[in-house]
């Protein structure tokens, strides 16, 4: 469960919050679509989480740990549950779809191994079995450069999945995607979620996407939360007040 209580953050220099006093709990297996328009705060909220961003003031409680406060060395155990993906899939583009998506278990494992690039039988069948869950096994010798914009993102998933996460996280995923691509993402990721039982939080711009897949949708104006509900509770009305 992920409690998040009057979280906070101010950009330095920043004359208002880009977060003011979040409070929202999420359950496994919840699917939350987060809606807000550019500036919202959605990226940062996102970045809270994992704390890619560090909070300015108020707590985040992680299976009861509050992850706001831990040290660098604490944070490594509960990065590992968490998986973030990417709209620009932060891949390595000479490398190949087999070899990024290996990169997925590194923070399980010791540094001299991630350095020496010493893979184990195990973690390349995990990796195999991930790039089948995505539908690439196809593709695995392919370089990423070579890929489409869909195919790469499926690539981010698999090296996601190496983590075995119990949390994921998405920033805008398909922002850079055509709409049947997107949609073919987003039923790659939610089907992930239930086999999986994972919680997730996805930032989103499209709204029919969202009301699509998402359990429950969350919206953000401004730094704060103005909306917490039902995909169907989503109407042209409230739509005018997120975009306003
Ligand atoms: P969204 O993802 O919804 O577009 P962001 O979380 O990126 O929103 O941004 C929220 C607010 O914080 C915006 O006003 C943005 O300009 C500001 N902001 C984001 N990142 C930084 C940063 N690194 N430094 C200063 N201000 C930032
Ligand atoms: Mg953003």
């Amino acid at each position: 469960m992920l409690t998040i209580s009057d979280l906070v953050v101010r950009y330095p220099k920043a004359n208002e919050n880009a977060l003011d006093r979040i409070n929202v709990t999420i359950n496994k297996g919840e699917f939350v679509c987060v809606l807000g328009k550019s500036g919202a705060g959605k990226s940062t909220f996102i970045r809270s989480i994992n704390r890619l961003q560090q909070p300015t003031s108020g707590q985040i409680l992680w299976n009861d740990v509050d992850i706001t406060t831990l040290s660098e060395a604490k944070m490594r155990n509960v990065r590992s549950d968490i998986v973030m993906i990417f709209q620009h899939f932060n891949l390595i583009p000479r490398m190949t779809v087999f070899q990024n998506t290996l990169t997925g278990s590194f923070g399980r494992r010791s540094p001299y191994k991630n350095i020496l690039g010493l893979f184990s039988e195990e973690e390349k069948e995990r990796a195999l079995k991930a790039l089948q869950e995505v539908e690439l096994e196809k593709h695995i010798d392919k370089r990423v450069e070579a890929l489409s914009g869909g195919q790469k993102q499926r690539v981010g998933i698999a090296r996601a999945l190496l983590q075995d996460p119990k949390m994921l996280l998405g920033d805008e995923p398909v922002a850079s995607l055509d709409p049947s691509t997107s949609r073919r993402i987003f039923e790659i990721l939610k089907r992930i979620h239930e086999e999986r039982e994972l919680l997730s939080i996805i930032n989103i711009h499209d709204v029919n996407l969202a009301k699509e897949f998402a359990t429950r949708i969350i919206a953000l104006r401004d730094g704060q939360l103005i909306f917490d509900g039902q995909p169907e509770e989503v109407d042209e009305r409230m739509f005018a007040d997120i975009y306003q």
